[in-house]
């Protein structure tokens, strides 16, 4: 089989593919996209039907600048505010212009649209190229773990779909996503930017989505992210017949084991945790056991996903 890697100095290539009205992966801070032209249809259902998404799972669109995605939405005080954080692993999700270029199908149907402008250089180079806003949702099959570097996303799609290699993503976890009620800040996804950073740097409260909130994200789906095997989390003393999944300092176990960060950073444990849980999760082994995370800053998104992982379907 052909493979399907394209070196990041092949940009034009890539942008070629997206601008034919056909998919191609690429990396972003995050975790790596599936791309496709936003304003294209069939492309944008070839999306739907190569993660298998629920068609009112809707996408998050890709921005090269501010001057693209004020085509898009419109911008409040309070919008322009958050965009701040721009480029960067932040989603807000605002108002569509009725003359936004943009597929019905991106937004299910739904009267705002989920933009961001990413920060990883490939990404931005890639928009620039394309000329275009891109839908990019994680390039893995839904409900599957999110991709972190090339070669996961090669394995999930089996090498179908051609993938820009920006090598592994800074961040490993998918972009915060923030909505705007009534002047009021809320997080429909815990994600890369931690909400208490978000708050502190604009001395605002943002209140969480509850699971059953009408505004709330439909991918705020209970069983997510989930890897073959099963989770139990919170556990200090693995069983035999598990595989653990460490955080910080572990004493000598004979199970398989990674260890998100052995010195207990929440950043590199977000870096790591999609790509060590597909590395455990091989098919041979067939329960995780997790170590305790704590809660706050970065944690917060992890154990949102390791919630979602633990679920059964
Ligand atoms: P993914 O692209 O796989 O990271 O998932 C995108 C997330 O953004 C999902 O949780 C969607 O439900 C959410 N999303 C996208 N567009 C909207 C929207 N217009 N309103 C609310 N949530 C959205
Ligand atoms: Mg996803």
């Amino acid at each position: 089989m052909k493979n399907k890697q394209i070196h990041p100095k092949n940009i034009s290539e890539a942008a070629l593919i997206l601008r034919s009205g056909k998919l191609c992966s690429f990396p972003t801070e995050t975790v790596y996209g599936l791309g496709a032209d936003a304003n294209d249809d069939n492309a944008v259902l070839a999306i739907y039907q190569t993660k298998n998404r629920p068609n009112f799972n809707p996408l998050i669109i890709h921005c090269a600048d501010m001057e693209m995605a004020k085509t898009l939405v419109d911008f409040s005080p309070l919008a322009l505010e958050l965009a701040q954080f721009w480029p960067g692993p932040l989603t807000l999700v605002l108002p569509k212009k009725k003359t936004a270029p943009i597929s019905d199908l991106v937004s299910a149907g739904l009267n705002t649209l989920a933009i961001r402008i990413p920060a990883n250089k490939i990404a931005h180079e890639l928009l620039k190229a394309t000329g275009r806003p891109l839908a990019a949702p994680s390039a893995n099959p839904s409900g599957k773990l999110s991709p972190t570097n090339a070669q996961m996303v090669i394995k999930s799609f089996e090498n179908k779909v051609p993938v820009l290699d920006g090598g592994a993503c800074e961040a490993g976890l998918e972009s915060t996503i923030l909505t705007i009620n009534d002047n009021e800040i809320i997080q429909l996804r815990a994600g890369a930017i931690a909400r208490e950073d978000i708050e502190e740097k604009i001395a605002k409260i943002i209140k969480i989505a509850k699971q059953d909130d009408k505004i709330s994200a439909p991918g705020m789906m209970k069983s997510h992210y989930a890897p073959s095997a099963s989770l139990r989390l919170n556990v200090n003393n693995p069983n035999p017949d598990e595989a653990y999944l460490a955080f910080g300092k572990t004493q000598n176990l004979p199970n398989p084991i990674k260890n998100l960060s052995p010195l207990g950073d929440l950043k590199e444990a977000a870096k790591n945790l999609f790509s060590y849980l597909n590395e455990l999760d091989d098919g041979k082994i067939k329960k995780i056991a997790v170590a305790p995370i704590p809660n706050q800053g970065l944690g917060e998104a992890i154990n949102d996903r390791l919630k979602r992982a633990s679920t059964p379907r």
